[in-house]
């Protein structure tokens, strides 16, 4: 706790306080050095078709080469970023890094970037993203923005006249994390979205617990019927593969396929096409 003694001037009676005060004033401070010095990059995660194994997207994840710490992942800095107002230059920073790789990659290839809440608390994201696809030359039909629910809770009539406008632009709207949020259901038929990504944590469950294989079905027959595409996040091994087949999913990601790997890695692999699911599909129906 902190007591103000004179405007400005705070005296800490909690030594552990303080430290964490510092910790964050001082990482606060390094994202932005960071930010100048361009330490940010994108890793990027294959995502395939469940059909024909096929590469037909990629995620862009951030993470930070930090200059004494090596490379950070998200949860590491976006928190703070968000708390801080650092996320609007970061997530300029991400959105034209993505462009900008995307447009050098073949063919229709998707390319997916994170938008979080605090990013639609700035009246200019929808100048921001058109920008930085000008900027690329990259067709607004091979970007994806990826929201999680908490973007529909909060400024709900603001949220959505962005993403509509973004949609009519041709840009993807996918909901992230689809069934580990409070919102109601409701807003699927608010909101534009174009895909709906099933959460890791029931993927990941799919052969161990009936529930998960339940809420996998429902969200996958849900998203279908209302024409999305639907995608499950986190799939590790062919046996859960073959069982989300099964489930009608449309797409799928995860370490089976490929962890998020740098922009170098991830252009060779587009070239290759098809990945280990695609022939372990074939090798399931032959
Ligand atoms: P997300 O968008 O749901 O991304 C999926 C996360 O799951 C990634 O973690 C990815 O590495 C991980 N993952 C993928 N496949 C598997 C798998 O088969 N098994 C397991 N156990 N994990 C898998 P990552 O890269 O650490 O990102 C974490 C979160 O940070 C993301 O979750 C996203 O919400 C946020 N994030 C990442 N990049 C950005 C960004 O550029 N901007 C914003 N605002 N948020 C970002
Ligand atoms: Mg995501
Ligand atoms: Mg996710
Ligand atoms: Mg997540």
């Amino acid at each position: 706790r902190a007591k103000a003694v004179a405007p400005g001037r705070f005296v800490h009676y909690d030594p552990g306080m303080s430290e964490e005060v510092e910790a964050r004033r001082r990482l606060e401070v390094e994202i932005r050095r960071s930010l100048e010095d361009g330490d940010f990059l994108l890793h990027y995660q294959p995502v395939v078709d469940v059909r024909t194994g096929r590469v037909v997207g990629v995620e862009a994840l951030v993470r930070w080469q930090h200059p004494e710490r090596g490379l950070l992942s998200p949860q590491a800095f976006i928190p703070l970023a968000e708390q801080s107002g650092l996320i609007g230059p970061l997530g300029d920073v991400v959105l034209r890094a993505a462009c900008a790789e995307a447009a050098g990659w073949p063919g229709d290839l998707k390319v997916a970037v994170n938008v979080s809440a605090a990013q639609f608390g700035n009246p200019g994201l929808f100048d921001d993203i058109a920008g930085a696809l000008a900027a690329a030359g990259l067709p607004p039909q091979r970007l994806e923005i990826e929201i999680t629910e908490t973007v529909l809770l909060e400024n709900e009539e603001r949220n959505v006249a962005v993403l509509r406008a973004l949609a009519s632009l041709g840009v993807g709207v996918a909901l992230d994390d689809f069934g580990t949020g409070y919102a109601s259901l409701a807003y699927l038929a608010t909101f534009p979205f174009s895909k709906l990504k099933i959460d890791r944590r029931f993927t990941g469950d799919i052969l161990a617990k009936r529930e998960c294989a339940a809420i996998v079905c429902s969200a996958a027959a849900l998203g279908l019927s209302l024409g999305l595409t639907v995608v499950a996040e986190g799939v590790e091994t062919a046996a859960q593969l073959e069982v989300l087949r099964l489930t009608g999913v449309t797409q799928a990601q995860g370490f089976l396929f490929g962890a998020p790997m740098p922009a170098e890695a991830i252009a060779g692999r587009i070239g290759s096409e098809v990945f280990a699911g695609g022939r372990a599909m074939a090798a399931a129906e032959a």
